[in-house]
């Protein structure tokens, strides 16, 4: 037998909530005013913002509803932004830096908006999230990432442990 037959390939998430309604025999509107394509939360929530201010619009997708990239990732909502703060800074100046970061700041403030207007039970939390050193290299580097932070952004960080706590785990 083999050894991932046994695999789930579903995220767990979606089992409380499987999706039943199948839409795809639902005719399109003959006429719309703004159509969005693709169900994930960029055009969930764009569809949900024109709908609020009255807008006429429609909603598509190729398969089930939110089925791609926002049901199968790892729910965290995390501040800062992908690409490294300091290479910002040097790329676009310390003034859209701090926008961007800004910007990273109230993204989670629009998810708890999203979560409480829409009523979702999704066992959101703010508990502020962990970010690992593997090496004593990356450890040196979160130092200065706790430093610019500080410097540029006003922003709290903590520093737990340290090289000797590294090497000796
Ligand atoms: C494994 C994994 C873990 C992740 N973890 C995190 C995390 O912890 N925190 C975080 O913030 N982000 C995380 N992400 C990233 C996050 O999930 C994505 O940035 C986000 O879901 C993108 O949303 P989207 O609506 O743009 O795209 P999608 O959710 O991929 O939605 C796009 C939709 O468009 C539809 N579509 C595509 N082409 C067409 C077409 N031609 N016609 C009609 N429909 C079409 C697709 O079917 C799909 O439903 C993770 C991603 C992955 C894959």
């Amino acid at each position: 037998m083999s050894p991932f037959s046994q695999t789930k390939e579903a995220t767990y998430w979606t089992d409380p909530h499987p999706t039943t309604i199948n839409y795809s025999n639902k005719p399109l509107p003959q006429q719309t005013d703004v159509l969005v394509i693709g169900s994930g939360y960029t055009g969930v929530v764009t569809a949900l913002q024109l709908k609020k201010a009255d807008v006429d619009v429609t909603l598509i997708d190729k398969g089930r509803i939110g089925s791609e990239a926002s049901s199968k990732n790892g729910g965290m909502c995390l501040s800062g932004l992908s690409t490294a703060l300091f290479k910002v800074k040097k790329k676009f100046g310390r003034e859209k830096m701090v926008q961007f970061f800004q910007e990273s700041l109230e993204s989670i403030n629009c998810v708890e908006r999203l979560i409480t207007e829409g009523n979702i039970d999704c066992d959101f939390k703010r508990n502020g999230f962990l970010e690992a050193a593997f090496k004593p290299s990356h450890f040196d580097g979160l130092k200065e990432e706790q430093e610019f932070l500080a410097e540029h952004l006003d922003h709290t960080t903590f520093l737990i442990g340290g090289k000797y706590f590294y090497r000796d785990c």
